[in-house]
């Protein structure tokens, strides 16, 4: 079972993936928790080059979308398509709506051709559940910058960038709801947990 968990800035992802990951544990399951962009060697090192402090800035939207492309592909075939092989429950922080979002919606690329060159860099996999942890971006960036760390790359993005981003997500969960857990994040992150763990409980086998 493939349990993605998106949203924007300062939506709590990393924090429920660690609340869904523990309670998925204390109920008997093989859990493996994982990420976009940086889960692999070369995802690291793809990830400081589209995140790192001396570029991101400047990259051709082009040129971020297909190493956004190179960090899922090893992704997927290295970790998480032996995970599910041998019937993991995997919990990806990110994945394929993340580039539709933000390469597409955000840098206002083409979004079917995203998605095209997402699903040739997956082979097709696609998640059980997408849980879209939805906050207003003015919420969110004031919640990261509350937390310091990473709060000038996020602020080199305008409001109106991480708009898109928010609607892009809201959009893709429309468009397939029984695929999608859409959650306020600004509710208590107890709750959210709660209602994350009920929904998932519904898609594992016994
Ligand atoms: O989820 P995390 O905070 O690690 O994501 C790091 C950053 O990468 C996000 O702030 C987002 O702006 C960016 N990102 C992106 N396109 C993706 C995935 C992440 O721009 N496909």
């Amino acid at each position: 079972v493939f349990v993605v968990f998106e949203g924007g800035e300062g939506a709590g992802k990393s924090t429920q993936v660690t609340a869904l990951a523990d309670a998925l544990r204390r109920d008997g399951h093989d859990v493996v928790v994982t990420r976009e962009p940086g889960a692999t060697d070369v995802g690291q090192r793809i990830r400081s080059l589209v995140l790192g402090r001396h570029s991101g800035a400047g990259l051709a939207p082009r040129a971020e979308a297909l190493l956004y492309a190179a960090d899922r592909a090893d992704h997927v075939a290295t970790v998480v398509r032996p995970a599910l092989g041998r019937g993991a429950v995997v919990i990806s922080d990110r994945y394929v709506d993340s580039s539709l979002a933000y390469q597409g919606a955000g840098r206002t690329l083409p979004v079917e051709e995203v998605s095209w060159l997402s699903s040739w860099a997956t082979g097709g996999l696609k998640p059980d559940l997408v849980v879209l942890l939805d906050i207003d971006p003015r919420a969110g960036l004031e919640r990261v910058a509350a937390r310091g760390a990473g709060a000038d790359r996020l602020e080199s993005e305008s409001v109106s960038f991480h708009d898109r981003v928010r609607y892009a997500f809201l959009d893709l969960a429309d468009a397939d709801p029984k695929r999608y857990l859409v959650v306020d994040a600004t509710q208590p992150t107890g709750e959210i947990a709660a209602l994350v763990h009920d929904r998932v409980g519904d898609i594992l086998p016994d």
